[in-house]
């Protein structure tokens, strides 16, 4: 059985204040389940977030990090330094990472060897565009990106790997990739693994959807076959849609 996943990314919302009271809401009405529960807020709240969550199943995790081990990058945070104020957990490779800040998969092949040298699970993000769709590239850019960023790896790292499949074009939009576009994607995903490694590797990888996921769509997306859970931006700010979703999956 593959692990189910709901991942909440907060994005650059939430100061101290506001993310305490997130986290109590959530801690209040916090459903019994066996999926997998993480929130990834900003860097100042991780500390904070880790303390509040450390009682419960809640793993908090970043959304970010760099893959030099130190140094002279000001503004930067390294796996080290997550490691010291207990995060296990990273995302890389998230599409706004990728169209403002520059973020390439060579770029994310070097996060992703840091985050495992660090001994941190990845959740890591790609998907194509709205052009790419539409030219009938999506699977050929997806398959590019998992080879680029992570076909180095051997079958043994994928342990650590999390797969979040997020059509940009689904991203903050409002508009969901259907239920069928979401498992004819994933359903690819694991078979483009399956072949670079084996069934094995590509059966117990877990890969989540992400894109406007929300309370009235999350169940009909989470019960596609080769969709274990979801990476949800805009509804894990609110607690009520957040628990929604974690029950849906
Ligand atoms: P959204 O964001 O749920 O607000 O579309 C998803 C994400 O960016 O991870």
């Amino acid at each position: 059985m593959r692990k189910k996943i709901v991942a909440g990314n907060w994005k650059m919302n939430n100061d101290l204040g506001q993310t305490d009271e997130l986290l109590s809401k959530l801690l209040k009405k916090m459903p019994e389940t066996e999926a997998e529960v993480m929130v990834a807020p900003s860097f100042t709240s991780l500390r904070v977030a880790f303390d509040t969550l450390s009682q419960s199943p809640v793993e908090v995790i970043a959304q970010n990090m760099h893959y030099a081990d130190n140094g002279a990058y000001t503004g930067e945070v390294s796996a080290e330094m997550l490691k010291s104020v207990g995060i296990n957990t990273v995302i890389l490779g998230h599409s706004e990472r990728r169209a403002y800040f520059n973020e390439t998969d060579e770029t994310l092949a070097k996060k992703v060897d840091t985050a495992l040298k660090n001994e941190m699970t990845i959740v890591f993000c790609f998907g194509e565009e709205l052009e790419d769709r539409k030219s009938e590239k999506h699977f050929e850019v997806v398959e590019n990106q998992l080879k680029k960023a992570l076909f180095h790896l051997g079958p043994q790292a994928w342990k650590r790997i999390v797969l979040a499949y997020e059509p940009v074009w689904a991203i903050g939009t409002g508009e969901t990739a259907t239920p069928e576009q979401a498992q004819e994607m994933h359903a690819f995903i694991r078979k483009t693994i399956a072949q670079q490694y084996s069934d094995k590797v590509a059966d117990k990888v877990s890969i989540l959807y992400g894109g406007s996921v929300k309370p009235d769509n999350a169940r009909e997306i989470f019960s596609q076959p080769d969709v274990d859970g979801g990476l949800i931006g805009g509804a894990s700010l609110k607690a009520k849609d957040f628990i929604a979703i974690i029950e849906a999956v």
